[in-house]
């Protein structure tokens, strides 16, 4: 039987570490395996949803590179695959459990609930308020009808025995059905629960192996229970660990960047999220860490995904970007810089010499959300700093280094780093100054700032007769002070 997979988010917000990585997980085991995969849309729950947020999810796993062989954007054999689009599907489920009697009308009131509630609490049977309808006569239905009273649809859920569920992450897990109560398939209104929808839809779709976070675990004998009602057989299972911050503590907004839109936006690499996010919660070998996105594939197995929780080291994604950088040749470095700066609205997208600096910064950036305030000051002329400048004021050696520096560079016979860099040493030993000192005011009046990538190299970039103005302009501002 070939493997369908499924990556099933509700669109009720930006697609988090959390939810990437599962998505992630999910594409790996089908290509790994020559299977298919399938992004359904899980939009029932209409309050909960956000205006925009299929269209950011989808956004997000093109930029990761994740494709989906049959989505709502594709189509395919088993669609719709928007939930709001499949609820006659929905419906003639629950026509079936009614008339086979595994469902049922349920007609109590959020107050009557609640007051159950508290009741339960006090007795050893915590799912009592959730079957009070189960058994109702025929006259009681007939009283709660014309008193008009709305029904919610719940599931006969076996009072004695257990569901074992054989996880592929977690092992055995067994599940008392007494505990589970009687779930709630179809809200009033006719509008149907995840519980209901979810797995339908992976009985609909053929969906193999559902692949998704562990926070879901409890809802799975539920689901089994109901596909099996329906004469179907329950998917295999994989049920990921929860992501934990550096704290242990679960991964929230506190520890920085938590969605891909954010990633994106910091300036790191798809490839290389990838391969952080697949390193979060398995491994190949224990130890090799950069892997790219075919051997990724060809090494995927969940039997090496870990049952622990896995640990978000945002150091290590800085470094693991870094090392992708890096490794970039300067065609690609080039396409992947133009575009996240086009993708951030930056003017300097269009900077006609931008190839040119890539050689300057390559090995400096650990994101391209760097780039701007390490090198934009090159591309175009800006403001300095204003903390900076202050130190340029302040420095009382500045006027004199300038005037040699501009001294030095104006006789140089040809621009370049090489020839730079013997003007500014010999800047260096006439004043009898360490390069530290004496290129601050340099830098900054260069630059703008006292953060630069090479000084040589930035100089020889920006060419004599802006470099010399710079120079010129910095030191007029000391003769005002
Ligand atoms: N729609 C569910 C969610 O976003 C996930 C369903 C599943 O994977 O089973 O939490």
């Amino acid at each position: 039987m070939s493997v369908r997979v499924r990556f099933a988010p509700s669109p009720t917000g930006f697609l988090h570490v959390g939810g990437v990585r599962t998505a992630l997980y999910v594409w790996l085991f089908a290509r790994h395996h020559g299977g298919t995969t399938v992004l359904r849309i899980e939009d029932t729950d209409t309050e909960r949803e956000e205006v925009g947020a299929i269209e950011q999810i989808q956004r997000s796993l093109d930029w990761l590179g994740l494709d989906f062989d049959e989505s709502p954007r594709v189509g395919g054999p088993h669609g719709p695959y928007l939930q709001s689009e499949r609820s006659e599907h929905y419906h003639a489920a629950v026509d079936r459990l009614l008339a086979q009697g595994d469902a049922y009308r349920c007609y109590q009131t959020a107050e009557e609930l609640e007051v159950a509630r508290a009741e339960a609490r006090q007795t050893d049977d915590p799912t009592l308020p959730t079957r009070l309808h189960r058994d109702l006569t025929a006259e009681q239905i007939a009283s709660f009808e014309a008193e008009g009273r709305p029904a919610v649809i719940r599931f006969r859920t076996p009072l004695e025995g257990e569901t074992v569920i054989e996880d592929l992450v977690r092992g055995q897990v067994v599940f008392e059905h007494r505990l589970l109560g009687d779930t709630v398939l179809m809200r009033g209104g006719g509008r149907p629960t995840y519980q209901l929808a979810n797995p339908l839809d992976d009985l609909a779709m053929g969906i193999t192996h559902v692949i998704r976070g562990e926070d879901l675990l409890s809802s799975t004998p539920r689901q089994k229970l109901l596909v099996e009602a329906l004469g179907g057989t329950f998917p295999q299972t994989a049920h990921l660990s929860m992501i934990l911050g550096a704290d242990k503590k679960r991964l929230s907004k506190r520890h920085g960047a938590a969605s891909v839109e954010e990633f994106r936006e910091a300036g790191y690499l798809p490839e290389a999220l990838v391969n952080f996010l697949a390193l979060c919660g398995w491994s190949w070998d224990g130890e090799t860490e950069l892997m790219s996105v075919a051997e990724l594939i060809e090494r995927f197995s969940i039997e090496r995904v870990n049952a622990a929780p896995a640990v978000f080291d945002h150091e290590k994604l800085a470094w693991m970007n870094g090392q992708y950088l890096r490794a970039l040749d300067t065609g690609a470095y080039t396409a992947a810089l133009r575009r996240y700066l086009e993708d951030a609205g930056s003017p300097l997208a269009g900077a006609a010499r931008l190839d040119e600096l890539v050689p300057v910064v390559q090995e400096k950036l650990g994101a391209f959300s760097e780039f701007d305030a390490l090198v934009g000051s090159l591309l175009e002329s800006r403001e300095p700093d204003a903390e900076s400048w202050q130190k340029l004021l302040n420095d009382e050696q500045a006027a004199r280094i300038l005037d040699a520096a501009t001294a030095s560079l104006s006789v140089l016979p040809a621009w370049t780093v090489d020839n730079v860099e013997s003007a500014l040493r010999a800047v260096c030993e006439e004043l009898a100054l360490k390069p530290r000192q004496a290129f601050l005011p340099i830098r900054i009046a260069i630059v703008g700032s006292t953060v630069a990538a090479g000084l040589y190299e930035s100089i020889a970039f920006l060419g004599s007769e802006a470099s010399l103005a710079r120079l010129q302009h910095a030191r007029a501002a000391l003769t005002d002070v």
